[in-house]
């Protein structure tokens, strides 16, 4: 098995350079516990893939590496080049391009989903603390995961088990007996009243969450997701409207509480401890380390960077806390409650009991992954809408859930469109199984 393994997953035969400058030349002494776990299972690393710089971005445009194309149409002078979108674009290309059979990628607020989606690939974001982030450059650790991204969901179905596991070494990594709560009621909820071995779809309850198809969608992406809609209903699924009214929070929540920790994560690139030096020049006062910070984190991180350190920064301050991070920090509840509200398994994680009727609970709820087809690369990827791009992966992230993008055919330009299926917390295993069957 070809494996390629994205650029901030350290590799200690490969750099690993989070495609920044800060990192050009740094090589890990360890393997992260993913690929140490790949290796042990007998898979062929072939290559670190391209990135945006730390994980930030959706359109991977912010790289050292230079932007990645989108493969799915081969290049030919009267096709404007358009992005394989990002963080994890990379991964999704490569996948794409037939140039691995697997990549690993990191998913923080949608970047395994979104590459996949407009890359017209797989990608599963597991849910957060089932694999282990040890040896993963952290962008925002209360909501990175590692993710898979592979052509077939069948293939991800294989190659998860290999990676889901307690790593002791990972201390957001969740127990084992947990692990075991959450499937032992995924069993007696919904695989007792849907067999997962069949290929139809009775007894199964997906919600189709009416704040998924903002304003913003473009209408050919809603074509073929109402089609394989009509399928699942075909194929004996039962559909259900829900709501999760909270949803319009979530994005401005999410680049919050992301920039918040990335600013606390990133403090340790000073040039010193990690990260390239670049020295003041020769008439600065020395004495100052705090000079010889500021010139290796200005040259080291590219605008994106900087800008979210400052946001971040910002946000964590005594004057913004409460008005910033703590209102993030409250959406970010509402987010999770809206989802326990929907699901028919309980959340093994949370305290809140689910209020709903057992009517009207659904076992995953299924909505586009994305607002759109793969943006042209010149696009303007400093523009509020690129971050507009993660409104629809973004509230499984703050919940933590797991999330799997599965191609669901192309919108009228020709460029392919993802469905994305989200279970309850632990419900990896139901996800895969469903997207199996969408696939
Ligand atoms: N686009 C989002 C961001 O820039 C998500 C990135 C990610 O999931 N790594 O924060």
């Amino acid at each position: 098995m070809k494996v390629a393994i994205k650029d901030n997953i350290c590799t200690k035969d490969m750099p690993t350079t989070c495609s920044s400058e800060m990192l050009r030349d740094f090589t890990s002494p360890f393997d992260a516990t993913v690929v140490s776990l790949l290796h042990q299972a007998g898979a062929h690393i072939v290559g670190k893939t391209n990135c945006d710089e730390f994980g930030m971005g959706s359109l991977n445009t912010h790289s050292i590496h230079g932007p990645v194309i989108n493969p799915w149409k081969s290049l030919s002078s009267d096709i404007t080049p358009r992005s394989a979108g990002g963080s994890s674009g990379g991964s999704a290309a490569a996948v794409a391009a037939g140039l691995c059979d697997v990549a690993l990628g990191t998913d923080t607020g949608g970047s395994v989903r979104l590459p996949a989606s407009y890359c017209g690939v797989v990608g599963l974001k597991p849910s957060y603390g089932l694999l282990s982030r040890w040896g993963v450059v952290s962008y925002s650790d209360s909501l990175d995961c590692v993710g898979i991204l592979t052509r077939n969901t069948k293939d991800i179905a294989d190659v998860f088990p290999v990676l889901n596991d307690y790593d002791a070494k990972d201390p957001t990594s969740i127990p084992l007996p947990v692990r075991a709560k959450a499937s032992k009621l995924l069993s007696v909820h919904t695989f007792s009243r849907w067999n997962r071995d069949a290929s139809y779809l009775s007894g199964l309850r997906i919600g189709i969450p009416q704040e998924y198809f903002p304003a913003e969608i473009q209408s050919s992406v809603v074509s073929p997701i109402r089609a394989l809609f009509t399928e699942l209903r075909g194929l004996g699924a039962t559909l259900v409207p829900v709501s999760l009214p909270s949803t319009s929070y979530a994005l401005s929540a999410y680049y919050v509480i992301a920039s918040a920790e990335a600013s606390s994560n990133l403090a340790r690139f000073t040039g010193i401890e990690y990260g390239t030096h670049v020295g003041p020049p020769p008439e600065a006062d020395l004495t100052k380390a705090s000079r010889v910070y500021a010139h290796s984190r200005s040259n080291g991180f590219g605008r994106e960077v900087q800008k979210r350190i400052l946001l971040g920064t910002y946000a964590l301050s005594a004057d913004a806390f409460d008005n910033y991070f703590l209102q993030a920090q409250r959406v970010r509840k509402l987010v999770k409650r809206d989802f326990d509200h929907v699901f028919a398994v309980p959340n093994v994680l949370s305290s809140s009991p689910s209020e709903a009727s057992s009517q009207s609970k659904v076992d995953v709820i299924m909505h586009p992954s994305a607002i759109r087809t793969a943006p042209p690369i010149d696009s303007g990827s400093e523009s509020l809408d690129t971050y507009v791009q993660d409104t629809l992966t973004v509230p499984a992230s703050l919940a933590g859930l797991p999330a799997l993008s599965v191609p669901a055919g192309t919108a009228d330009d020709g460029w392919p469109v993802g469905v994305s299926v989200v279970g309850q917390w632990g419900c990896d295993e139901l996800v895969l199984r469903v997207g199996e069957i969408v696939q």
